[in-house]
């Protein structure tokens, strides 16, 4: 195997900043073949040296890693581009790795998105056999309609050869917007809040109607969820991605945040 220094072993292996392990070290905590190591410049081979940190045994670096990003508007879903910014900025950097997103958000689009080096997955996540679900939050322009649900059910033409496959559509409230764009109706009629969930202008063309939504779909088309509301005449003015198979975007991660997957969900994804 290839020798590397201790301290740096262990950084990578996530025992923490290259500093912190480096005063572990001069504490003593650290083992490598059962003898206390003193020297952060020790170099290890980690294939055949045996590492603990207080008593625990610290593998090689994990093969791959799993981040789950709360994607806000205005980056693009590429690994780089000469004028945007990219999903990859959001991410720890880490030259050795070749880290890409699973699959794309448009640029104005925010929410739940996996990036990783592990193709494999990657490639089983957005295999079309696979139809792994993907659940979208949504505001429209135009009032969304219990005969829309039944149209995405069936599958909707949006322009490509074949038609969508069945969606999953819930209508979650609709209200007018007054002048002052305010929320006016909800669901129960009663007024919901004083702005809509995206901020948006009520438009000037007398088109006040806006509906809150979930679209849960299958495929993962360029634009899908925009065209297939516009299939059905709603225009999105706000999109965010909150679910993908197994994983949840979750409540207390930050928009623009991004943390390494849980053991469990990692398990659920694979
Ligand atoms: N559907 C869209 O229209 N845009 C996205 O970013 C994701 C799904």
């Amino acid at each position: 195997g290839k020798a590397v220094r201790l301290d740096r072993f262990l950084a990578d292996s996530g025992a923490g900043t290259r500093t912190e392990v480096k005063k572990l070290i001069q504490k003593g905590l650290v083992q490598v073949n059962g003898e206390k190591a003193k020297k952060p410049e020790l170099k290890i081979d980690p294939e055949t040296d045996v590492v603990e940190f207080d008593g625990e045994h610290i593998g090689a670096r994990a093969e791959f890693v799993y981040y789950l990003l709360h994607k806000p508007a205005g980056y693009v879903s590429a690994t780089e581009d000469t004028r945007e910014k990219t999903v990859l900025d959001l991410v720890p950097k880490d030259g050795r790795r070749n880290l890409f997103p699973v699959g794309r958000l448009d640029k104005d689009t925010e929410g739940l998105l996996l990036i990783t080096d592990d193709g494999q997955l990657a490639h089983r996540l957005l295999s079309p056999k696979k139809h792994v679900d993907k659940t979208y939050f949504a505001v429209t322009e135009g009032k969304v309609v219990p005969e829309d649900i039944e149209k995405i059910r069936l599958g909707v033409d949006i322009g490509d050869e074949e038609p969508t496959l069945p969606g999953k559509l819930e209508i979650l409230s609709t209200w007018k917007e007054d002048d002052d764009r305010k929320k006016v109706e909800g669901e129960s009629g009663a007024v919901i809040a004083n702005s809509n969930a995206a901020g948006h202008k009520a438009d000037t063309e007398g088109c006040i109607w806006r509906s809150e939504i979930l679209l849960t779909i299958h495929e993962g088309r360029f634009h899908q969820v925009k065209r297939m509301m516009e299939a059905v005449g709603k225009k999105v003015i706000y999109l965010k991605r909150i679910s993908m198979g197994a994983l949840t975007l979750p409540d207390d991660l930050p928009k623009g945040k991004a943390r390494e997957l849980t053991p469990d969900e990692l398990a659920a994804l694979k």
